[in-house]
Formats: C-alpha cells, structure tokens, sequence
C-alpha cells in the first residue's frame, strides 16, 4: 500500500456524517437489553425531552420527516381541491407529502438572499383554495415567519433543518400551526430514520397521534403505521442532550469558513444570530459543477444543497432565481464531527479551487 495513502490528510472528507458517540451505545444497548424494541416508553421520553426542549404544547413522534409531513397535512384535514404552497427550492419529500393527501402542489420562488421562501412570491399564488403553506428554514437559516404568518393562511414550519435555530430569540416550531423535525442520519439529530411532530394544538396533536398507528381503534378508519421504535428513540434521546453543543460546533466552524472565504468573489450564507448552519452554502458566480468535482478530487466532498428543484421535475417555467442559486451553489462539509484540521483542509481547499 502506498504510505502516502495512508496519510489522515488524504483521507477524502465526506460532505455529512452522523456524531455518534458512547453515549448511543449504552443507551440504545440498554433498550435492547429490556426487551422492548417497538414504540414504548423511550419514544414517549423522546417525545417529553423534545417539546421541553422546544417549549411546545406536546409532541408526537413518527418514522420520518415524509411521514410527520403526512399526518399533519391529514390532521388539518387537507385533501382534494385544496392547494398548498411549498418552495421550488428543496427536496421531494414536501412535494410527495401534498401529494399523498391528494392535493395541489404549488411552488414557489427563493429570495436571493436567504434562500428560502421569497413571501412576495407566496403571496401572489394565494388563491381561495390555498389551505397551507409549509415553510422550510432551508439550511438551518429560519425564513422570514413574520410576513408568512401573516398571509391568513395556517403555516406549517419545516423545521427538518433547523432544529435548534432561532427567530428573533425563539426557537423555530413555534410559530406556525405546526412544525415537523426530521432525524434521518444527516439531519441535526440523527436516529437513522425518524421524525416529530409540534404543535401547540392538544386537538391536532392527538389527530396525528391516532392516525400514526392502527391497532385497538375504535373503528377502521385508515390509519398509518408511521410509528418510530424504541431503538431509535433511544439514540434520539442521546442526541438531543447533545444539541446545545452540536449548535456551538456548528457555528464555530461556520465563522472559520466565513474568515477563510471573505476575499472570494462568492456570496456567503446570511450572517443571522438564530442560524445553525446545518448546511453552509457558498454561491459562486458560475455553474458549481465543475468546482464541485475539482474539490472531490483533492477528497473534499461538497454538494448541490438541493439536489434538482421541484420545477424542474413538475416541467415548470418561470423559477428564475430558483434556477440560478440552485446551478451556482454548493455546500461544503460542516458538521459536529468534523474536526478543527479538517476544517482548516476544506477552507483552503475550497480557496485553491476558487483562486485558480
Ligand atoms: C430531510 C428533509 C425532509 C424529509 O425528512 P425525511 O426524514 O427524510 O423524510 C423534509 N424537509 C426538509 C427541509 C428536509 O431537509
């Protein structure tokens, strides 16, 4: 082998990767060892732990983020003919999630400079139909709740980003009708699979609650199995003890990437006290493709943040801004377990391949 290869500085760096530590182990192995595998008394702590830690009326645990999305939209009783409004600018999972309801999707445009939500833009596709909108705090960044709260139209926030972030002092998840939370294995907490469900309503928390599973019901109403396992609660109660710090973490490494790349003619992510910066996003002047994979050659993995936007699956036009931040942006490793001189290795790799 070559000695060289074996150096830890030519080890390729990966664009995410989960902070799992001791404290998982012996607590998942201590769930094992009772004996209760399936949704029990570690999913009802999880979910305890979770609205203390939010300051919310309750919450409701399920399998993930997709599935959170669901019940909610089934326990506001949005269906056929309704409309709800969701960003061109994120992942499938908004998009499925209307659609599984059977409603219409309608996308719409990404403010320049946050990247979220353009709320002009929402508000001109208000129609008498418009039952929600699901608001994303994309990349950890809480979008602009004030004008969105107020287009008199219930908002779901999708906090999948941003579980910790603030606006103007209070944590996201609060402020609409409901949030959701996702703790897929990139997310800011990561039990593998799993997502959450807030709200201060005690009526829609116990609508999603009974529609989550289906045994011992009354009737048979369809009903969902989108329970989460006691296994998985118990790596979510580990990791959330650990937020606070991983929050810490994020935001120094971001002030590290934010000295490192101030000279580069790049836009960088929007300088907010509530920000996690669960993503840091650069937008270069040009298509971020070929960056892209001069970078994954010197083994630094960077990615398009979103992988393709929803117009362009839905065939639709007129997404302008949506278009260009999406073919000019990458997203470079920042994450709690991503070390000092790892860090130090993206920055000047990122500057190499950005001076050159
Ligand atoms: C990850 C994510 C979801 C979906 O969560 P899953 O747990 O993967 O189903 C929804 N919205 C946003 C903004 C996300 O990042």
């Amino acid at each position: 082998m070559n000695e060289l290869n074996r150096r830890p500085y030519n080890k390729p760096i990966p664009h995410s990767r989960p902070t799992v530590g001791r404290d998982e182990i012996r607590l998942v192995s201590e769930v094992i060892s009772w004996g209760q595998l399936a949704q029990g008394q570690a999913v009802a702590d999880f979910e305890r732990n979770f609205s203390q830690k939010l300051g919310s009326g309750g919450a409701v645990a399920c399998s993930s983020g997709t599935a959170a999305l669901h019940l909610t939209l089934l326990a506001m009783e949005i269906g056929p003919a309704d409309e709800v409004i969701i960003p061109s600018y994120v992942c499938t999972a908004l998009l499925n999630a209307v659609r599984y309801v059977g409603a219409e999707p309608v996308l719409a445009e990404t403010d320049p400079e946050t990247f979220n939500m353009d709320p002009a833009d929402v508000k001109e596709r208000l129609t008498p139909g418009t039952k929600a909108i699901i608001v994303p705090h994309l990349f950890g960044l809480p979008a602009d709740l004030k004008s969105l709260t107020s287009l008199g139209v219930p908002v779901i926030e999708d906090c999948a980003q941003a579980l910790g972030a603030t606006y103007r002092g209070k944590k996201v998840g609060g402020f609409g009708h409901a949030a959701i939370f996702s703790f897929y294995a990139t997310k800011v907490i990561a039990t593998g699979e799993g997502g959450m469900v807030v709200s201060d309503s005690k009526e829609l928390l116990g609508r999603v609650r009974d529609l989550r599973e289906y045994d011992k019901k009354p009737d048979s109403a369809v009903r969902y199995n989108y329970k989460l396992t006691d296994i998985q609660a118990a790596l979510g109660i580990a990791q959330l003890d650990k937020l606070d710090t991983f929050i810490r973490k994020r935001r120094n490494l971001a002030g590290l990437y934010r000295s490192a790349f101030s000279d580069l003619p790049v836009g960088l992510p929007a300088k907010e006290k509530g920000h996690i910066y669960y993503r840091f996003v650069i937008r270069l002047n040009e298509d971020a493709n070929a960056v892209i994979e001069r970078l994954s050659l010197e083994g630094i993995e960077c990615a398009r943040p979103v992988y393709r936007p929803l117009h362009l699956y839905l065939n639709e036009g007129g997404y302008r801004q949506t278009e260009r931040i999406w073919r000019q942006s990458l997203s470079v490793p920042l994450y709690p377990a991503l070390k000092r001189n790892e860090a130090d290795r993206v920055a000047a790799a990122v500057c190499a391949a950005l001076e050159a």
